[in-house]
């Protein structure tokens, strides 16, 4: 059993020693357990938070502790009656080959799920359940509305948009590069996308979105937020889900002070600001995003994205990539075969 540990806590960027490869022996499960072998791993931006012990909203990982993530696997050996070997579960497992996990903490894969296992780790998992929560509970975006998502073609922002275009809005991404842009407006349906690594992103968003921006999910904060800041409307809604763009940032940026920028617009223009933890504070409502989803996704609906790695020795590199924006689509690491 392989198992990656988390052995220092990063300064800025993550590097290859703040992770230790270990091989341990197969752990046993006491009864309400299950053995599980990990087919895929999810790789997330807020893995990167985990890593500090800088006060957060969850406690970090120990060091010496296996590094958190969710995952697809295959139960190989169950002691709680609900679950039997083969059956395919999406639970906590962490950076591992192998994982024993509380039975009543593991969630069981059925029906048409079964025909895509790994997007239960995203458009029809957590970041699913992020995009549809944080827009619809925080945003209520309505039909006629704009609305502007950033890294949009990530399984959080693509949902976003296409939700949003469900409810009959105009949808705007932001993305890194024209690949990308290209393939949110081709692919997901976004009715336009910039690139935020070309000039005059303020510009250009302005033009896109000439009646300003009723809804602003963000994800990433930094420049993108500053471009977005001044076209809010009043009585905007901004879903705060995450700012991955300062996860690495080991201090504020420096420069003048900008807080009275933001406090005076949120006053001016009565806006809505509002953070959110998905598990935290939606967890209850989770039953009613499965429904809707599966029920979309059925009806071909949404779209995904996924991007592949091969490998459980990939994953630090490929949490970096996360971090970066050199992922396209749903990032998940293919640890074992189905
Ligand atoms: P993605 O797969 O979209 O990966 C993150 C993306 O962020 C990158 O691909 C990159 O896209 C973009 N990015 C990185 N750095 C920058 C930067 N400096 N400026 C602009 N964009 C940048 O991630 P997810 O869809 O999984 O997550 C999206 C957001 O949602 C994250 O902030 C995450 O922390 C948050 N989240 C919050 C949850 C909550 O409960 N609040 C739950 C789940 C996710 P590009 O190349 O297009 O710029």
């Amino acid at each position: 059993n392989r198992r990656f540990v988390l052995a220092s806590r990063p300064k800025g960027a993550p590097v290859a020693e703040n992770f230790r490869l270990e091989e341990t022996d197969l752990p046993k499960p006491a009864d309400g357990q299950l053995l599980l072998r990990t087919v895929y791993l999810s790789l997330d931006p807020y893995m990167r938070g985990r890593m500090s012990d800088a006060p957060s909203y969850a406690p970090p990982v120990a060091l010496g502790d296996v590094m958190v993530g969710g995952a697809v696997s295959r139960v190989v050996e169950s002691k709680d009656a609900h679950f039997k070997p083969g059956d395919w579960v999406v639970a906590g497992s962490g950076w591992q080959d192998y994982a024993v996990v509380d039975a009543k903490l593991a969630r069981k894969l059925e029906g048409d799920a079964l025909k895509h296992p790994s997007l239960a780790l995203g458009v029809l998992g957590m970041p699913g359940f992020t995009a549809y929560m944080g827009l619809l509970d925080i945003g209520e975006p309505k039909a006629g509305e704009t609305v502007v998502v950033a890294a949009a073609t990530g399984p959080v922002g693509s949902l976003v948009g296409q939700i949003a275009k469900l409810k009959g809005c105009k949808v705007v991404g932001i993305a890194g590069g024209e690949e990308k842009c290209r393939y949110a407006v081709e692919h997901f349906g976004f009715d336009e996308c910039l690139d935020h690594r070309a000039a005059n992103l303020g510009q250009r968003l302005k033009e896109a979105c000439p009646r300003g921006i009723d809804v602003y999910f963000e994800n990433v904060g930094g420049a993108v937020f500053d471009a977005v800041l001044p076209l809010l409307n009043t009585k905007a809604r901004v879903p705060l889900c995450g700012v991955v763009s300062q996860y690495n940032a080991q201090e504020l940026p420096k420069g003048e002070d900008r807080l009275t920028l933001l406090t005076t617009a949120i006053l001016k223009k009565r806006l809505r600001i509002q953070g959110f933890i998905i598990f935290d504070d939606y967890g209850h409502r989770y039953p009613e995003f499965a429904k809707q989803m599966s029920e979309w996704f059925a009806a071909d609906k949404i779209k995904f994205r996924e991007h592949i790695v091969q490998g459980l020795e990939n994953a630090p590199a490929s949490l970096n990539d996360v971090l970066e924006g050199k992922n396209f689509g749903k990032l998940v690491i293919q640890v074992g075969k189905e």
